[in-house]
């Protein structure tokens, strides 16, 4: 690979539910079916490219490089709407992806949204059935612990419970190792991302917005949020900017941050 066409920084983008939006909350963590497919489109035309989980951890770890606008891309909870609507989608590109499961409420719902939706709707969770044909087709699953807790408000034997739990409960079901962890709710502190380490995870996922390079702390991967409210182009300007605001404003500051005084 040629020097130039490597990629110095990688956005990881973070989706959660694909489906219906039912209100102005839901809006900001689901996508509709039509949008993510716009967004797919988006992502392609700019011509960025998802890699794979191991790709991206190996460039992460400065072990292998990875082509100029490489992108990862992630979703949280594990929602079947992701089977029912990403999953063709992606799987007709062959564009990889991975799933952070909730293990221990495979085939259930959301509840630990209950409360903050103003609605007070929750939303089913893919069951084993659906994961193991995605698997079969080659996407990653991860841990997003076993019951989607603020990992900061827990005890030390609640953490490693969560942890290793939940990655003994899907290396079991997927007979594949799970090394990755998305922290619920991207809450972490110095206590719980030693205590990932320590469960056997190499790198653990925040919601913490930027770019990663080379170096980055794999126990900090920073990711970018994508709202159903985005449209393609905020999308794209999320990607190229690295940052969760995807106005225009913030395309105009970075250019004339750039400019010579
Ligand atoms: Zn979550």
């Amino acid at each position: 690979m040629d020097a130039i066409d490597e990629a110095r920084r990688v956005p990881v983008l973070m989706y959660h539910r694909i489906g219906a939006v039912g209100n102005a909350w839901e809006q900001k963590y689901c996508v509709a079916p039509e949008r993510f497919r716009e967004h797919v489109r988006a992502i392609a035309r700019r011509g960025f490219r998802p890699c794979s989980l191991g790709a991206f951890t190996a460039w992460l770890g400065g072990d292998a490089p990875l082509p100029e606008k490489s992108i990862l891309l992630t979703f949280d909870d594990g929602f079947l709407g992701v089977y029912e609507h990403a999953f063709p989608v992606l799987r007709d590109l062959g564009w990889p992806f991975t799933v952070f499961l909730v293990s221990g409420l495979l085939g259930q719902t959301d509840a630990w949204t209950v409360e903050s939706n103003p609605a007070g709707r929750t939303y089913p969770l893919l069951g084993e059935r659906e994961i193991t044909e995605m698997q079969r087709a080659g996407v990653s699953f991860q841990s997003h612990t076993r019951t989607h807790p603020d990992l900061t408000g827990l005890d030390d034997a609640a953490l490693e419970a969560e942890l290793v739990g939940s990655k003994r409960d899907l290396e079991a079901l997927l007979g594949a190792p799970v090394d990755c962890l998305a922290y619920p709710f991207g809450r972490l502190d110095d206590r719980v991302a030693n205590a990932a380490r320590a469960a056997g995870y190499c790198a653990a996922f925040s919601v913490q917005p930027g770019f990663n390079r080379p170096g980055t702390d794999p126990f900090r991967i920073r990711r970018l949020d994508v709202f159903g409210s985005d449209s393609p182009a905020a999308l794209a300007r999320k990607m190229t900017f690295g940052t969760n605001n995807g106005s225009m404003l913030t395309a105009v500051r970075y250019y004339v941050s750039r400019m010579p005084a």
